[in-house]
């Protein structure tokens, strides 16, 4: 019997896994810690299963405006300076990657076929997960200020519209019905109707995992380290708990996995993107929908453990502290856009998160195989969309192992795409 050993057990290693077992493999999970626990991007991430998430973070111009972003101390985009020097060549490929409205378009292409219909496909695998009712279908409001700050992302929306995506929007007074709680300055929204969220990421993913071992995975408390290759056939995963023998692999160690890929034979650009979130316990007001107001770029979603708001980009790599004037700044937003919240909040009722996106400078994940064993396969770097994307990418996993043509065009994702 093939043994596949998954490595990483977030929402993508989860996702892996079980399509692994649906295709007929035995499987081994290689995860150091909780699986879904707070040192996984999957734990704290904004919930969005977003079928609108099309739209690469760099576009057309963002370098004229990234001094303003940077300067901007409340602003949604931050660089520690002492991390720039190792950053540069991640950031100038950042840059490129969405430097015309062709190449924007065709990473929208590439990510609108990864979080297609994602919110049917997650609630069939919390259905049988036993955990419907962390799924909810209902909707994802895009808030502006006014019509004309929602035309000022035209191209942004421009993408939406061409790979499918479908909206209606809302003008003043509709808004005010859907969410009597929002502060009067926002006067404009955007409904993507076919979104979802879930109420509970950490405990979705550790569901999954409980599913998967009670169908017979096997779960290893260790960090993989590398990898025991002969004659181009992969013999043994390392980890720090020792050899644990496998046929294929797939690297699903999201942010860390930059140098399982090195073992594997590729040098590819991952970066992590760090994000923050706050949530509130108790709060007596919030969204209806789950919404991103246009001049904060964060989800603010109800959550089982309280209301939730999470964005943030800072680049200052994997080992800096969390700087959690970050999060202060999303809950302040969060207050703004709610004034009937409490302005003191207790520090019981409230917990700040930080962690870590893995992300791809072009905003596409690496799927695909290494180059040092065609038994190794990449599955990392989902960046802002690893929750929505994951069902989808697992089914690029089941392709790679069953051998079969992929069930949409996987060109995009391909690690070879660096050089
Ligand atoms: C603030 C924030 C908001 C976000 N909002 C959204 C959103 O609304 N919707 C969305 O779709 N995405 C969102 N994302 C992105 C999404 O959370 C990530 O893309 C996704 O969680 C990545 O999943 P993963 O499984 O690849 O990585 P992770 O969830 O980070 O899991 C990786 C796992 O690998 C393990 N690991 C690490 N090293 C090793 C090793 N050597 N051996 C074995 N295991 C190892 C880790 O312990 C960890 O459990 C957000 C992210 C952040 C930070």
């Amino acid at each position: 019997m093939t043994q596949v050993a998954i490595i990483g057990g977030g929402i993508v290693g989860a996702c892996a896994a079980l399509a692994a077992q649906r295709a007929g493999f035995t499987v081994t999970l290689i995860e150091p810690e909780t699986s879904g626990g707070e040192q996984a991007a999957s734990y704290g991430n904004g919930c969005w299963l977003s079928p609108s998430s099309v739209v690469p973070p760099a576009v057309p111009g963002l370098w004229k405006k990234l001094p303003k972003f940077l300067s901007d101390p409340l602003g949604p985009l931050a660089i520690r300076w002492s991390y720039l020097p190792k950053v540069a060549p991640w950031l100038v490929r950042y840059l490129l990657s969405g430097w015309t409205e062709a190449r924007v378009m065709r990473t929208g292409h590439a990510l609108r076929a990864l979080v297609r219909g994602a919110p049917e496909l997650h609630a069939a695998l919390a259905e049988e997960a036993g955990v419907s009712h962390l799924i909810e279908r209902r909707g994802l409001l895009y808030i502006y200020p006014s019509r004309t700050d929602f035309e000022a992302e035209a191209l942004a929306w421009r993408v939406r519209g061409e790979t499918g995506v479908k909206w209606l929007e809302i003008g003043e007074d509709e808004l005010r019905q859907r969410e009597p709680d929002l502060d009067r300055r926002y006067r404009f929204a955007v409904l993507v109707e076919e979104g979802g969220h879930c109420r509970n990421p950490g405990a979705y993913v550790a569901a999954l995992v409980a599913q998967a071992e009670a169908q017979g995975m096997q779960r290893v408390y260790a960090r993989a380290t590398g990898f025991t290759i002969e004659g181009g056939r992969l013999k043994s995963v390392s980890t720090d708990q020792g050899e644990i023998l496998a046929d294929r692999a797939v690297i699903c160690a999201g942010a860390h996995s930059r140098v399982l890929a090195r073992a594997a034979g590729d040098s590819l650009p991952l970066e992590t993107e760090r994000g923050y979130h706050a949530v509130i316990t108790d709060a007596p007001v919030g969204p209806r929908t789950p919404m991103m107001p246009s001049d904060g770029k964060m989800s603010l979603t109800w959550t089982e453990t309280g209301l939730r708001v999470a964005g943030q980009v800072e680049i200052a790599g994997l080992e800096a502290a969390p700087n959690w004037k970050r999060a202060e700044i999303l809950r302040d937003h969060l207050l703004r856009c709610f004034p009937g919240l409490p302005r003191e909040i207790p520090t019981e009722k409230i917990k700040f998160w930080m962690g870590h996106r893995p992300s791809m400078p072009d905003g596409l994940p690496c799927i695909g195989p290494a180059s040092a064993s065609g038994d190794i396969l990449h599955c990392f770097g989902h960046g802002h969309v690893g929750l929505v994307a994951a069902p989808r990418s697992a089914e690029l996993v089941s392709a790679w192992l069953t051998g079969v043509e992929a069930p949409f065009p996987a060109e995009a994702y391909s690690p070879t795409r660096f050089g």
